[in-house]
């Protein structure tokens, strides 16, 4: 019987040690995931110091055209982390307000890439709801921002001063109309974008381009169900830069964007807005 019983004691006391290990590993667990992006923000600038370093020579070759020194890539990131940089362009618009409702919803922030619109209260509405500014030009017409390098820099100035007028934020995040990758520019100017992606980089500014879209920008009209379904088919990505865009006739990027947020929180994304050391998702530059 006694022995029995000291049998019983042991296994219970071998139970309670499994079970103080689970939990002391779970909380560890716990405690990585939240200290993940104060962790994001030191091995960027870290390896931001170790890619400066090492890629001067090899950056002027063909394939390496998109990669600028500095720039980090998907593989800076600790293995797990899974970030959503959510970008909304060529506004603010009428939806602006419905868009920000549905990000303090989810407690998201993103990026607007803005333009003059006209909405001017909206600026300082984004900025309230703790999201980022950044700037796409004043006019967003292509055939006056990419006659000349002149032309576009004066464009980008009106929107910079419009920008710092209506919240006060001065910003170097900027996208160009079209991408980085645009062929409209051709039209204007032989050879422009490669020479703006250059000059920009040396007047301090970061561009962005991206590697996500819900195609709310395509010619073809595609229902909310549509750009939905486009939006979630890039969680292959462990950082996504997703192109939107806060426009008046964009009510389907309005309805399907808590769905779209809602798929990306799932899989366990962090939904922040980016900064000068974020992943630039720089696509290739044909003109
Ligand atoms: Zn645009």
């Amino acid at each position: 019987m006694n022995h029995v019983k000291t049998i019983r004691c042991f296994i219970g006391i071998l139970l309670a040690i499994v079970l103080l290990l689970t939990c002391a590993a779970c909380s560890r667990e716990q405690e990585v995931i939240a200290a993940a992006p104060n962790q994001i923000q030191e091995l960027t600038v870290a390896r931001q110091e170790e890619i400066r370093a090492n890629i001067e020579d090899a950056y002027t070759t063909e394939q390496n055209l998109t990669q600028q020194p500095g720039q980090l890539t998907e593989e800076d990131f600790p293995e797990g982390t899974k970030i959503m940089y959510l970008t909304f362009d060529d506004g603010p618009s009428s939806n602006t307000q419905e868009i920000l409702d549905i990000l303090d919803t989810y407690d998201c922030q993103a990026t607007f890439f803005v333009v003059a619109s006209g909405y001017d209260n909206e600026y300082q509405n984004i900025v309230d709801h703790g999201h980022t500014l950044a700037l796409h030009t004043y006019t967003h017409d292509y055939e006056t921002i990419y006659q000349s390098e002149e032309a576009y820099f004066e464009d980008l100035d009106a929107i910079a001063d419009l920008v710092y007028d209506l919240t006060g934020v001065t910003t170097n995040l900027i996208r160009f109309p079209g991408g980085s990758s645009n062929t409209v520019s051709e039209n204007y100017n032989i050879g422009i974008m490669s020479r703006l992606a250059e000059e920009v980089e040396n007047r301090g500014y970061v561009y962005f381009d991206w590697n996500a879209t819900n195609a709310d920008a395509s010619t073809e009209p595609y229902t909310a169900d549509e750009l939905y379904e486009f939006a979630i088919s890039y969680d292959y990505e462990d950082v996504i830069v997703m192109l939107m865009h806060d426009t008046d006739y964009l009510d389907t990027t309005v309805e399907c964007l808590p769905r779209v947020i809602e798929h990306y929180k799932n899989l366990g994304y962090e939904f922040l807005s980016l900064n000068e050391n974020s992943y630039t998702a720089h696509l290739e530059i044909v003109n």
